[in-house]
């Protein structure tokens, strides 16, 4: 049974979601601060599967929560829900280490496929083949793990490997990576990356694919301002290319 965290501090409107999300099979703890919940997430066992996150909170507030999340080595999939008519709180969001967002007042059925997308989306990064058509064969025969150059991403544990350093990925910047890497050498566009990595959100500004793309080149990039790996197309997207000509 899936547990999933609801931090949330409208009573009524928590109360219902408990309601509905235990009608739907699901397990549901609720708390109604920011506080509350970076508490439960460190000290509960079995650890959440999914967080659904308000914005506006007492003390606080969701992007502080889910950033010190992040920080902390807490990399549940979590959604935000904003307020509708903001659209720098999603910005906002997926920079601190959203995974998706749902603008309030929203549909229950719409929480609940989004629930179910964050969920199949860890199931299929743990289970599908990470390497492109055409690569040679994983030295260690891992379906789970990309290697290129000195670094390898493994899609099975959330985890890119720099030499000797690990960083732990989102579910998102994961699948943002994995997609990259299935379209190697290949231009993608951001709206094609909306479309297919977060399941088309057509309100959701194209700049937002860019707070990942920063923040993985960070990771992969001996030098994040002069990428080599993942190379901007002016006007279209990205371009990931895992040996990138005259690299050893
Ligand atoms: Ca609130």
């Amino acid at each position: 049974m899936s547990r999933v965290l609801v931090v949330e501090d409208e009573q009524h409107l928590a109360e219902g979601l408990r309601f509905n999300l235990e009608a739907e099979g699901y397990q549901v703890q609720l708390v109604d601060t920011g506080e509350a919940a970076l508490e439960k997430l460190t000290a509960e066992s079995p650890a959440f599967d999914v967080v659904i996150l308000d914005v506006m909170l007492p003390g606080i507030d969701g992007f502080g929560v889910v950033s010190q999340m992040r920080e902390s080595g807490q990399f549940v999939p979590t959604l935000i829900l904003t307020a509708r008519g903001y659209p720098d709180d999603v910005l906002r969001g997926f920079a601190a280490g959203a995974d998706d967002y749902l603008a309030k007042p929203f549909d229950l059925s719409i929480l609940i496929a989004r629930i179910r997308g964050l969920l199949r989306r860890r199931e299929w990064l743990r289970a599908a083949p990470a390497v492109p058509a055409g690569s040679p064969a994983e030295p260690d025969g891992s379906k789970h793990v990309f290697t290129f150059g000195d670094k390898s991403v493994h899609f099975d544990l959330l985890e890119l490997h720099v030499r000797e350093q690990v960083f732990p990925l989102t579910l998102m910047e994961a699948n943002v990576l994995r997609y990259l890497i299935e379209h190697e050498g290949q231009r993608v566009s951001r709206k094609a990356m909306l479309a297919k990595v977060w399941g088309l959100h057509e309100d959701t500004d194209t700049r937002a694919i860019d707070n990942f793309i920063v923040r993985l080149r960070r990771y992969i990039e001996d030098d994040p301002t002069r990428p080599r790996h993942l190379l901007t197309v002016r006007g279209v997207g990205y371009r990931f290319v895992a040996s990138p000509a005259g690299s050893g």
